[in-house]
């Protein structure tokens, strides 16, 4: 045969072979592009292993009418434009490659609208060959659907295997990128089926609460970034690793990111290994999600077209880097949730001063006309003190739990490392305000809703009583002003109480002074302030979100004292697993 060049539908059949090696690879490949367009949200759905279907959604900057067909052409890319760019490459793809190359081997439909354009686009594209076009009305943002991956390459199509196996390299890499980009909400659907979620808080512990078993991730210490040394190029390792107590036959569960993208690099993965010498006996391996960013300029990620594989320009660095935080996170011995104890809280101070030998109060009362107590200066409570400490990170009282639903519209049900527990959302909203508020109060800075033309008429001694405590209740921003008789003027409450009746509060409170007079400044601030908590606290009865239940478990996992509301009474209810199994006879 003489020498000839290749038709291109020949050489876009043979670059796809390096790029969609199975589905997986498609999955990988679209999953890049909607996080390389800025998504916040990517819903994944397969049907039959990939084979027939695979769809990937995203809420992107979606892809300007005009240039869709040419984004289905092979080398068309907009993340490159010289080869200098190549030296400083800061998004995920850059080959223009992928989808090209995934056309030419299914039946590709892309739809698409870009942000800035009113009207989508529908494009269909089967072997390579384009089929259709037409303008369609979508959301801002991009859906790809891949159907019959391979139907015309039966030598591929051979070599897949099972459906189950498929699914689960698919599922693998979801998870993956849900790992690197734990700000990104991700799901993924399998022949119906919700496989995995990720809600997208921003925090990698939340992901590895989906990914791993409970028990294990209980095991997993928090890698901290470690301050760069100034000699060295920045390179900052952070992520997940397990205690020696959690290893595994082989190191298959050493996941490592570089600058958002997971590689494979077994030198990094020897540098995790080595930092556990003498921990884990022989042929034993830890478990370890890691994050290494560095500046792109040190990376050369155009190495391989699956681009898994990277060069370091200075290897010994990264290296080193990745031990010292490992070898940091294992010294350290800081477990990822649970084991802190509470911070005490409440009027005990002196258990807290002892920790804090000179206690300044961090804000002086408003000018009071007549002091309310003997002691002028309210001290902050305890939770301000606490927390106000070298801005410290705040301590994790409950471990990371799971919501799973709402029973009653009042309870959350939620999975932990050890067990169920069941949240009264009223109450545990309640504790969740009442700390930030008294933090706020601490630090002289509870946010403030103005009121105009909002008066309150009292009883004569709950007016006595608001009266003689208005400098307090100022400081917690409930500003109040004599009006004349028994009217008070509300001219301002605390924002979190932005939704409710003012003056129906503030009777509340001017109530609960008058059945139960606080003893002194601490007592009534703490009183008031658990009121005001309460007021403003979601109310049993109503319907929440995931998202809402989420954020509040989230809170209430860092509360200082997360299984009482401020009152007295119990937030939670916990059952262990071990009563669980017992409840069920087992
Ligand atoms: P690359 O990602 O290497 O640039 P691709 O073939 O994967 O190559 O994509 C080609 C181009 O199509 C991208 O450069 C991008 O401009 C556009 N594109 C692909 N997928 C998306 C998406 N989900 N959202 C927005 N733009 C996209
Ligand atoms: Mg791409």
């Amino acid at each position: 045969m003489p020498i000839q060049v290749l038709p291109e539908h020949v050489i876009a059949k043979i670059a796809a072979g390096e790029v969609v090696e199975r589905p997986a690879s498609v999955i990988k490949e679209l999953v890049e592009n909607a996080l390389d367009a800025g998504a916040r949200t990517i819903n994944v759905e397969t049907e039959g292993g990939g084979r027939r279907l695979m769809r990937v959604a995203d809420d992107g900057s979606g892809i300007p009418a005009a240039e869709v067909e040419l984004a289905l052409t092979r080398h068309a890319t907009s993340k490159l434009q010289s080869a200098e760019d190549l030296e400083r490459i800061h998004t995920l793809g850059f080959r223009g490659e992928a989808l090209a190359s995934i056309a030419a081997v299914s039946r590709l439909t892309l739809t698409t609208r870009s942000r800035d354009e009113q009207a989508g686009i529908t494009v269909r594209v089967h072997g390579g060959e384009l089929v259709s076009s037409s303008a369609t009305g979508a959301p801002a943002g991009t859906v790809v659907t891949v159907e019959n991956l391979f139907y015309n390459v039966p030598a591929r199509l051979k070599f897949l295997k099972k459906e189950s196996t498929e699914r689960g390299h698919i599922e693998d890499i979801v998870r993956r990128y849900a790992m690197a980009y734990p700000a990104v909400r991700f799901s993924l659907r399998q022949d119906g089926r919700e496989r995995f979620r990720a809600g997208g808080t921003g925090e990698l512990g939340d992901v590895l609460v989906e990914v791993m078993e409970l028990d294990d991730f209980r095991q997993m210490l928090a890698v901290q970034p470690q301050t760069a040394r100034p000699d060295l190029p920045p390179i900052e390792v952070s992520g997940y690793i397990s205690e020696p107590t959690l290893n595994h036959s082989n190191r298959s569960k050493i996941t490592l990111f570089v600058n958002g993208r997971y590689i494979k690099d077994s030198r990094l993965t020897y540098a995790v290994t080595q930092a556990y010498q003498g921990l884990l006996p022989n042929g034993r391996f830890p478990v370890a999600v890691l994050l290494v960013t560095l500046p792109p300029a040190e990376v050369d990620v155009n190495v391989h077209p699956t681009k898994a594989e990277v060069r370091f320009s200075r290897p010994d660095a990264v290296f080193s880097a990745v031990q010292r935080a490992v070898r940091a996170a294992i010294t350290g011995q800081r477990p990822a949730e649970g084991a802190s104890p509470p911070v005490p809280f409440g009027l005990d101070r002196d258990a807290i001063w002892a920790d804090h030998p000179t206690p300044q109060p961090r804000r002086a009362l408003p000018d009071a006309e007549q002091p309310a107590f003997d002691f002028p200066v309210p001290q902050p409570p305890a939770i301000g003190a606490a927390d106000a400490d070298a801005g410290a990170p705040r301590r994790r009282t409950l471990p990371m739990l799971r919501v799973v639903g709402q029973v009653g519209a009042s309870y959350i049900v939620a999975e932990g490392p050890a067990g169920l527990y069941l949240i009264d959302q009223h109450a545990a909203h309640t504790r969740v305000l009442y700390e930030g508020l008294m933090a706020d109060y601490a630090a002289g800075s509870v946010e403030q809703q103005p009121l105009e033309g909002v008066t309150v008429e009292l009883s004569r001694r709950g007016a006595e009583l608001v009266e003689k405590h208005l400098a307090y209740l100022a400081a917690l921003s409930l500003v109040l002003e004599p009006f004349g008789g028994l009217t008070y003027v509300i001219r301002a409450v605390p924002e979190m109480l932005a939704a409710v009746e003012p003056a129906e509060a503030v009777r509340l409170l001017a109530g609960d002074l008058e059945a139960s007079p606080p003893p002194d400044a601490d007592a009534l601030i703490l009183q008031v302030g658990a009121r005001l908590s309460e007021l403003a606290a979601h109310k049993a009865g109503r319907t929440l979100s995931h998202d809402e239940m989420q954020a509040l478990v989230r809170a209430l996992e860092f509360c200082a004292e997360p299984r009482s509301a401020p009152g007295g009474g119990p937030t939670l209810i916990h059952m262990t697993s071990e009563e669980l199994k017992k409840e069920f006879g087992r």
